[in-house]
């Protein structure tokens, strides 16, 4: 089937005038935006700006009030979590899942059996050979027969990417995995990201970091209370100080690293 054009790319995700409301909070308010085949689309905005409920919404968690998520050409607005991971999108989670005394091995292979890209039913064995793929891409082949509660903080968001992988996605949306890493960890990190758009998957990347924003994303999508205020090429959003120093917390006048 031949994809609708977005910016002379193909669309892979497109949001339509999504909204959600949580009791009188409009969590997202109308929020439209496109991801493209291969793309990597930074999404930035304060807390509490609606980003993980718009990762809820696009990997079915949540269900939009209004509004509709396509996704590979089809309408997966009220498609659950499995549904939707199985056609190739999977997220990570902001706050770190219990790891239930699995080990590191056993967590990848779970993500491999939550979605295949085919959208038929994993075989175990086919799991665990995507769960070790991800696990050596990511560097924690040393750890996998560990319990991954024994992994320390910067390997476990390493695990996070290596679960939704070994899904052989082709969009992850990640959300703040990279927060809290210290500067090695955080090259690291960004060498992973571009890996992993190098394999030709799609990324929305949330996060507060401008390094990895600028080092990271072709686009970005700026939203505030739920609702988009800005959008474009890195360098142009990274150029507005206005949307700097209110988005990123960078002080009027500092050099953007
Ligand atoms: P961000 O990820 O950008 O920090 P969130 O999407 O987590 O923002 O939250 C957006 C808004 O929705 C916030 O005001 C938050 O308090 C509210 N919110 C998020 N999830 C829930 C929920 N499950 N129940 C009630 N309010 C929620
Ligand atoms: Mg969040």
């Amino acid at each position: 089937m031949r994809l609708p054009s977005y910016g002379g790319e193909r669309v892979l995700l497109e949001v339509t005038d999504v909204c959600v409301t949580f009791g009188g909070v409009r969590a997202l308010d109308a929020l439209s935006f496109a991801v493209d085949e291969g793309e990597i689309v930074g999404l930035v905005g304060p807390n509490g700006a609606g980003k993980s409920t718009l990762v809820g919404v696009v990997s079915g968690a949540l269900r939009a009030d209004s509004g509709r998520v396509r996704f590979g050409g089809r309408d997966v607005t009220r498609l659950g979590p499995h549904r939707i991971a199985a056609l190739g999108l999977a997220r990570t989670f902001q706050t770190v899942q219990p790891f239930l005394g699995l080990t590191t091995r056993e967590c990848a292979v779970l993500g491999a059996t939550f979605g295949s890209a085919d959208g038929r039913r994993t075989r175990l064995r086919e799991a665990a050979l995507s769960a070790d793929e991800a696990l050596a891409f990511v560097g924690l082949t040393p750890q996998a027969a560990m319990p991954a509660e024994q992994l320390n903080a910067a390997q476990r968001r390493l695990l996070e990417i290596a679960r939704v992988l070994a899904a052989r996605p082709r969009l992850i949306l990640l959300d703040e995995v990279l927060s809290g890493l210290n500067t090695a960890e955080l090259e690291r990190g960004i060498e992973l990201v571009r890996a992993l758009r190098r394999r030709g998957i799609a990324v929305l990347l949330i996060e507060h970091i401008v390094r990895a924003i600028a080092g990271l994303a072709d686009r970005v999508v700026v939203i505030d209370r739920g609702a988009k205020i800005a959008e474009g090429p890195v360098s142009s959003v990274l150029a507005d100080r206005r949307a700097l120093s209110a988005y990123f917390g960078v002080p009027r006048g500092q050099s953007v690293p």
